[in-house]
Order: structure tokens, then sequence, then C-alpha cells
């Protein structure tokens, strides 16, 4: 099963990619998770990255497509895959529809997490992160048990740079700008399911999977 998860910074992607990830044995490719790692190790893509991250701006579409066919070139992906912050306008769309043909693959299935925008500021600026095995926490709605440590591995918990609120207003921008097309793109194709992220977060993931299981 392949699939495509759409929606704002801060509709839960990454959590719900995760946890959908475990529960179908599918690896989950964040291409924000990996322009990160990439930061966190001084690489050239990170340092190339790092200034737009700061920014909330996109990093620039060749940066991303050589990334893509990198993650893309590991055989892990045959058995399926769930991609998380790819494509984030038509252009990548494209390049991964390219891509995914030279490897014979398709999308299955593209979700749109849907989320209002008080709710995403009000996520994003309460969001922790765990420095090791990248799990997501929320200082109100899901507390570590213990301050500051990641109760999956034990990891010290940060905020990212780009969730604090200015970044994430010209984030939520830059990606208005985008959405719309993409969404559009998708929904001509017939791949696109539109899901309030606003709900539970294992209601959520349970309609996420009802979706999967109609396709597959
Ligand atoms: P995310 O973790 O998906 O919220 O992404 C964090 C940041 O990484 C974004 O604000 C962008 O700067 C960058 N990024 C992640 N994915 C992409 C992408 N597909 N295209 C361009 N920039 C990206």
């Amino acid at each position: 099963m392949n699939i495509v998860l759409l929606g704002p910074p801060g509709a839960g992607k990454g959590t719900q990619a995760k946890r959908l990830a475990e529960k179908l044995s599918l690896p989950h490719i964040s291409t924000g998770d990996i322009l990160r790692q990439n930061a966190k190790e001084g690489t050239q893509l990170g340092k190339e990255a790092k200034s737009y991250m700061e920014r909330g701006l996109l990093v620039p579409d060749e940066l991303m497509s050589k990334m893509l066919i990198d993650r893309f070139s590991n055989p892990d992906v045959k058995k399926g895959f769930i991609l998380d912050g790819y494509p984030r306008n038509i252009s990548q769309a494209k390049v991964l529809e390219g891509l995914l043909k030279q490897l014979g693959l398709d999308i299955d299935l593209v979700v749109y997490l849907d989320s209002a925008e008080e709710i995403i500021i009000q996520r994003l600026s309460g969001r922790l992160v765990c420095s090791k095995c990248g799990m997501i926490f929320h200082i109100k709605n899901m507390p570590p048990k213990l301050d500051g440590i990641c109760d999956n591995c034990g990891g010290k918990l940060y905020q990212r740079s780009d969730d604090k609120e200015e970044t994430v207003k010209k984030r939520l921008q830059v990606y208005r700008q985008e959405a719309s097309a993409l969404i559009k793109y998708y929904q001509d194709q017939k791949k696109l399911s539109r899901l309030s992220a606003d709900e539970d977060k294992d209601i959520v993931l349970d309609n996420i999977i009802k979706l999967a299981q109609a396709k597959g």
C-alpha cells in the first residue's frame, strides 16, 4: 500500500504517518525528518536546507528531488510506504509520479488531513519532539510521563525551531499558496480522500486505516 499524507503543518501528518507505518509495517518517509537529520549531521544537504527551514520556507525543488530519489533507491519502498511532507507543490507531485513510474509503483491513496487554523497554531506551539526516536508529544494534549523525556525511548524532548509562532504563520502562508492546486491535482486523479484531523488521534488513525482497507 502506497499512501501519501497531505495537509497543513500541524494537522498531525507526522503523528499519524508514524502510527500508520507501524500498524501496516511499512516505511515512514518524512521529508522534514530527513532534512532535520541532515541538518543535525551537518551534511551539505542539511546546511543548504537549514536556512529555508528556519524561515518557514520550502527547500528548493531540485534539492528535494535529489533527496527523494535517494530515499526511493532504498528497496524497502517496494513493499509500500507512507509518505509524509512530500509533495508540497505540483512540480513535486510530478517528480514523485515520474519516479514511481520508473520504479513500477503508483500511489494507492492520498489522504488530506484537514484542520482548523486555531487548532494548528495551538498544536504546533505546544509540540515537543523526541530528539532520538522522533515521537511527538504536546505540552497539554499529550504530555510525556516525565517532563522533557520521551515515554518511548527515554530521549530528550525539544521544541522545533520552526514551531515558534512567527515561523508557524509563515509556514501556513506558504502551505496555503500551494495547497488548493495540489488537492485538485489528486482529486482529478481520483486518489484523494479528505479527513478531519481535529478528531481524537485514534479516530483519525482508524479512519485512515478504513480508507486504506477500502483501497487494498
Ligand atoms: P515538516 O516536518 O514536514 O513540517 O517540514 C519542515 C520543513 O522542512 C518545512 O517547513 C520545509 O522547510 C522543509 N520541507 C519538508 N518537506 C519539504 C518538501 N517536500 N519541499 C520543500 N521543503 C520541505
